[in-house]
């Protein structure tokens, strides 16, 4: 086993302790003020602490091998985690709106409050130090997921500087109502980062193409390596996780041998999976009657 991955394995298990802690002392915050505003924070990082054992666990399993009962791989466990991570945002925040309604109707007034905040603030600088550390690790060993994980930390932190400012407010102005408008706007961008997720794996689950860009690459590739051949058409994409997989029927002359016929194949298979990162390819080869002329790249 390389190096980083155990570096990568022990950063991701420290991201779920440190995102145990932050929870536990948010929490303390709460239960000393009974804030909704300083609740919804904490709800935040709930969300979080599970979003980081599910990434963990989705990373451990889509990087496996295809195996007898997986035999396209395993990379679309990133989506579970993803959409557990979508529907949690969701209830996260119809929590928080509960919540809010209930402190608003009830004319809650939060108590100790600048106790509390004080509290929450060791959390809110904790989480700031990882997201820092995160954004460094993340970009020196190329990885989308940790630093994803840092910008999601960063969106925390604004929100925790919210609900402290809008804290002080309520303790400067005596207006209790705020310490529930300040928890709705928490919820607003819970469920907003919750949407962002929600997208991006939807557009996975449904086996969307790659980019307009990439796909004109491929094109490109497959025009200049398809030397022999006679053209390509219904040239298909989608993505899975890292993977991407590429398929196309290849019309070569009839009176070609398998053998030259694999060759070219073989030709393309290599540049494509050289330009597109995780590149998977099937090509159906055929002889020339079964030409199209049309929606083809000729060669
Ligand atoms: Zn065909
Ligand atoms: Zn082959």
């Amino acid at each position: 086993m390389p190096k980083w991955i155990d570096r990568t394995t022990a950063v991701a298990s420290a991201s779920i302790m440190i995102a145990l802690v932050v929870m536990g002392i948010k929490y303390i915050a709460y239960a000393m003020t009974g804030s909704v505003a300083l609740y919804s924070d904490a709800l935040e990082s709930i969300v979080n602490l599970v979003t980081a054992v599910a990434a963990f666990w989705a990373i451990q399993v889509s990087r496996k091998p295809a195996d007898s009962d997986h035999q396209f791989g395993h990379h679309k466990a990133e989506y579970f985690s993803a959409v557990l991570e979508g529907v949690l945002i969701v209830v996260a925040a119809l929590l928080i709106f509960r919540q809010a309604w209930i402190s608003y109707a009830t004319a809650n007034t939060p108590e100790n409050t600048l106790m509390g905040l004080a509290v929450n603030s060791v959390a809110t600088v904790i989480n700031g130090a990882w997201a820092m550390f995160l954004f460094r690790f993340g970009r020196r060993r190329r990885s989308p997921a940790f630093i994803a994980e840092a910008w999601h930390l960063t969106s925390d932190v604004i929100s925790s500087l919210g609900v402290l400012v809008g804290l002080l407010l309520v303790v400067a102005t005596g207006w209790a109502a705020l310490d529930s408008l300040v928890a709705v706007l928490v919820a607003g961008n819970i469920l907003w980062s919750g949407w962002k997720v929600i997208r991006e794996s939807v557009s996975g689950l449904m086996d969307a193409a790659v980019s307009s860009d990439v796909e004109r690459e491929i094109r490109a590739i497959i025009a200049t390596e398809a030397e022999g051949a006679l053209e390509v058409h219904d040239l298909r994409s989608r993505h899975a996780g890292r993977a991407t997989f590429v398929e196309f029927h290849l019309v070569v002359p009839g009176s070609l041998s398998v053998v030259a016929a694999h060759e070219i194949c073989d030709r393309i298979e290599a540049a494509l999976q050289a330009a597109v990162e995780g590149a998977e390819v099937l090509i159906h080869v055929e002889p020339d009657s079964e030409a199209r002329h049309h929606g083809v790249i000729v060669l």
